[in-house]
Order: C-alpha cells, then sequence, then structure tokens
C-alpha cells in the first residue's frame, strides 16, 4: 500500500508530494486493539499505577495524513533506567532491523543510532544501563554547525538529516555532546524503503518518524514493550493529557547534561 503525503517530503520539508510504504511489522489495527484493551484496563488501576503496555499504547496522535508537521506537538520518550536490564539491547537489534543497519566489522566506526552505555557514580560506585540515541534537542547544537542546512529539526521536534544536502563534512558529528551521530563510511546494500541512507552522509535515529507519521510507536519503544523490560515510553510532550507528560509531571526525571541548556527529548528516570 502506498499513501500520499502532500505538503512534506521525506524528511518533513515542504514538497509537492510525500510517499509513505507499508511499515514491515508494523499494523495499525494491532495498535488500535491494544489501545482498546488499554482504555478498558486503565480504569482499574489505582492513580499513578499504570501496567507499560496500557501506557505505550496510550494515544500517539497521528495526524492526518494531509496534515502539515506541527509545532502543537513535541514527540519526546521517557526511558524508565529501573526496567532496563544490563544484559537487554533488544532496543538496540529492533533499530537495526527497521532501519537496515548492519556492521562492518569495525565497531569504531559503524553507524549505531541507538547504543546502550553504562553509567556509574564514582562515589557509590551504582551502575545503571543506559539506552543512548539522538537526544532530539529543542535547541540542536547540531543544526547550528551545519552549513548546508542538512541537519535540521522538524516542527514536532524531531531532529533530522537530510542526506541530499549533507556533504559529510561531520560538524554535526563533533557538536553533538551525545555522541550520537555516526557517519557513514561504505557503499550500503539491501536498504530499507523508508530509511534510505547515503556513503558519505551522517545519520542518527529519526525517532522513526516514518512510523510516528502514521500512529505507529518507534521500533526501538515497540521492542522494549514485546520483549524488553518496557522501560521506553513514546508521546507528546507538549499534551498534558499523554501518558509521558502525566509521568514526567509526577515523577522525578532527568535530561543527560541538562547543564548544557539543549532540552532534550529523551527523558530518563530512576537515572
Ligand atoms: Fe543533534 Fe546530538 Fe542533540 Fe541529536 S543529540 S539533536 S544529533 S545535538
Ligand atoms: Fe532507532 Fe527508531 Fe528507536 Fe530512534 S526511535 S533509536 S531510529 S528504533
Amino acid at each position: 500500500m502506498q499513501r500520499l503525503l502532500p505538503g512534506m517530503n521525506d524528511m518533513g520539508r515542504k514538497t509537492k508530494n510525500r510517499k509513505f510504504k507499508e511499515i514491515p511489522g508494523f499494523d495499525p489495527q494491532r495498535r488500535s486493539f491494544l489501545g482498546a484493551m488499554a482504555a478498558a484496563a486503565g480504569v482499574t488501576l489505582a492513580p499513578g499505577v499504570m501496567l507499560y503496555g496500557i501506557a505505550r499504547t496510550s494515544p500517539a496522535k497521528a495526524r492526518a495524513l494531509d496534515a502539515a508537521v506541527s509545532s502543537d506537538v513535541r514527540w519526546g520518550m521517557l526511558i524508565d533506567l529501573g526496567r532496563c536490564d544490563n544484559g537487554c539491547d533488544d532496543c538496540v537489534t529492533a533499530c537495526a532491523t527497521e532501519n537496515g543497519i548492519g556492521g562492518h566489522g569495525r565497531p569504531a566506526t559503524d553507524a549505531q543510532w541507538i547504543r546502550k552505555i553504562e553509567v556509574s557514580d564514582p562515589q557509590t560506585g551504582a551502575s545503571k544501563s543506559l539506552p543512548m540515541m539522538c537526544q532530539h534537542c529543542a535547541d540542536p547544537p547540531c543544526v547550528d554547525v551545519c552549513p548546508t542546512g542538512a541537519s535540521f529539526k522538524r516542527a514536532d521536534g524531531i531532529v533530522l538529516v537530510d542526506k541530499h544536502t549533507c556533504i559529510g563534512c561531520r560538524y554535526c558529528m563533533m557538536a553533538c555532546p551525545y555522541k550520537a551521530r555516526s557517519f557513514v563510511h561504505e557503499v550500503l546494500e539491501d536498504q530499507k524503503p523508508h530509511a534510505p541512507r547515503g556513503k558519505g552522509t551522517v545519520e542518527s535515529c529519526t525517532m522513526c518518524v516514518h512510523r510516528i507519521d502514521v500512529g505507529g510507536d518507534p521500533a526501538c519503544v515497540e521492542a522494549c514493550s514485546d520483549t524488553g523490560g518496557g522501560a521506553m515510553l513514546f508521546g507528546d510532550l507538549n499534551d498534558p493529557d499523554s501518558e509521558i507528560s502525566k509521568r514526567v509531571a509526577t515523577y522525578a526525571t532527568q535530561q543527560i547534561r541538562a547543564d548544557l541548556g539543549l532540552d532534550p527529548g529523551v527523558r530518563y528516570r530512576n537515572l
């Protein structure tokens, strides 16, 4: 099935037509079904006590297919490190599968849109396993330094790279304090139609924009819910009624390197 979205190109910029293809493994009907189940089950739970499956299927507000990306929405994630197991990398595997990211046997330079890192408190020695990807900063330095405008932020907060105008200078990689971007060194084969990539360009997590724009969840969030610890929650940070906003308002959450003032859209809990 192919859908045309007038008004935006595949990077969320204005153009004449926008094409979407069916997403392997993503079933909007299943999502609706789970959402209905969640709504039914939600009333039986005490306030503040939410099963993860319920949270994940709270409405993600798919925009109308002919609607432009709007700043009314700010997409974000909340990752509960209390549920993120050291040995689990289901989010990493799901991202690679979803976006066609394979290694070339060179871990130091192979592209990686999400990775697990260990952080530890030097005083207590306590450590946490933490998924790290592009933080979709509200004030992204990668965008500031890009000489061609290839690095850009959509109105809904998703930060992307337009590979057609990226010249591979890698300024954005140096500017990103989270080391969230990768450079593609090799000619790539077997690419996914919804995530085209290119040798000589920079790339990073797209927040699975191809899924979000049709009302789905990012692949890592879905995998974390299905087979991982249920640590990842995706939603609209601008909507006070969204599950993510309620949790951010209710619990202590953290932004990585909040001191930099970049206002990341990815938030953490139990860090
Ligand atoms: Fe840019 Fe890095 Fe922030 Fe992502 S995490 S928006 S790549 S500065
Ligand atoms: Fe990868 Fe999508 Fe998760 Fe970003 S949101 S880390 S692109 S699976």
